[in-house]
């Protein structure tokens, strides 16, 4: 292993957190920025959804990424002390005929095996919803509480390494001195504020702003999440968030009438019993075209490096990325060339 270094890390979302993580377990020095204020990983279910629904395709690497997910989740939770991967039951209502035969075709395949169940009876003539096609239920689907995540996270790199509260102002940042300290290697993780980054936003990264709903309902079964154009992800006490919307080109963090309409809408395909919205929230996902994560190293400046565009899918993705990132810093491996930034050098 290469000697120590010291990193810093702009961002404390799920990116820079778990990134912060990996390099403190290979026993690097880590200070985090970040502003304080949180649009994206604070506003997430935080939902682990291996399966892409209506084609019923496997996502992206889910095979490598959902172990390496549970690994890591499980560990913090006990290095932290707290509570926040929370394995749930995925139903899907389907949506068409084709779907459910789809399902049918893919539940005899042994590359699925993990991450769906064959489809029963009582999945057929499931009543808790409502069901014109049929269900069928994931495996290894999950939820990441994210206040209790990103708070346990926090309090864990402020005991290993530094955690500071201000925004970093790039000016002031010259080839790795930041505020009198000098850092070895600079990792940006800023979400969807790096379009702002002046070595990185010639980057292709998208702002996709998204809303859900908290609703509180009597009727809706609490023991798993229902999904049809939409999640209900029960939260206990009677209480579920829905969600989301997508909306391009905006920034704005606004909650919308628009957007509440569409949630409620697209609930009313899974139920209809009465329900009562207790909260909105609105966020933004750093998003790119390709749909692939931007992870590497700028091709002037050596140590400036970035780990964003994790999508519509941090909590899924980060924990392996992060491990395979800091492997790539520490150990010189190859990143994989799907996330590698240098698909778009200049
Ligand atoms: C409505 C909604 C629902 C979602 N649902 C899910 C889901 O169910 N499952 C899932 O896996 N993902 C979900 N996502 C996606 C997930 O939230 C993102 O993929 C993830 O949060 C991105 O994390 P990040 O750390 O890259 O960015 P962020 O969470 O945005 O973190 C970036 C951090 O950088 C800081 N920062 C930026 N610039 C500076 C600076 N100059 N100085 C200091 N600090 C700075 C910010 O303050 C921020 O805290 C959802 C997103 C939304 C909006």
């Amino acid at each position: 292993m290469e000697r120590k270094k010291n990193y810093l890390i702009v961002g404390a979302g799920v990116a820079g957190l778990t990134v912060a993580t990996h390099l403190i377990e290979k026993e690097q020095s880590v200070t985090v920025i970040d502003s304080g204020v949180n649009h994206s990983s604070i506003i997430a279910a935080g939902m682990i959804t291996p399966l892409v629904f209506r084609r019923i395709t496997k996502g992206w690497r889910v095979d490598d990424f959902v172990p390496a997910l549970q690994q890591f989740y499980r560990k913090m939770e006990a290095e932290t002390v707290s509570s926040f991967y929370h394995p749930i039951q995925i139903r899907r209502m389907f949506s068409s005929e084709e779907e459910r035969g789809l399902w049918i075709k893919k539940q005899a395949r042994e590359d699925f095996q993990n991450f769906m169940y064959q489809i029963t009876k009582a999945d057929e003539i499931y009543d808790r919803a409502l069901n014109p096609f049929g269900s069928g239920r994931l495996k290894n689907g999950a939820y990441i509480n994210p206040p209790v995540f990103l708070s346990a996270m926090k309090k864990w790199i402020s005991n290993n390494g530094t955690l500071l509260t201000e925004t970093l102002d790039y000016k002031t940042l010259e080839d790795g001195t930041f505020n009198g300290n000098h850092y070895s290697d600079v990792i940006f993780c800023e979400g969807y504020q790096g379009k702002n980054n002046p070595w990185f936003g010639y980057l292709p990264l998208n702002q996709t702003k998204g809303e859900t709903l908290t609703i509180h309902s009597e009727g809706i079964p609490e023991d798993e999440s229902v999904n049809r154009k939409c999640f209900i992800l029960p939260l206990g006490n009677q209480q579920f968030k829905v969600g989301s919307t997508y909306e391009w080109h905006t920034t704005s963090l606004h909650t919308t009438e628009k957007a509440r309409k569409i949630i409620l809408d697209k609930a009313a395909h899974l139920t209809n019993e009465p329900i009562a919205v207790i909260d909105q929230a609105a966020g933004i996902r750093p998003t790119v075209e390709d749909r692939r994560p931007l992870i590497g190293t700028h091709s002037e400046k050596k140590n400036y490096h970035i780990f964003n565009g994790l999508g519509t899918k941090g909590y899924l993705l980060a924990p392996k990325l992060a491990e395979e990132f800091v492997d790539y810093l520490i150990n010189r491996t190859t990143l994989n060339k799907e996330m590698d930034i240098k698909r778009f050098e200049r």
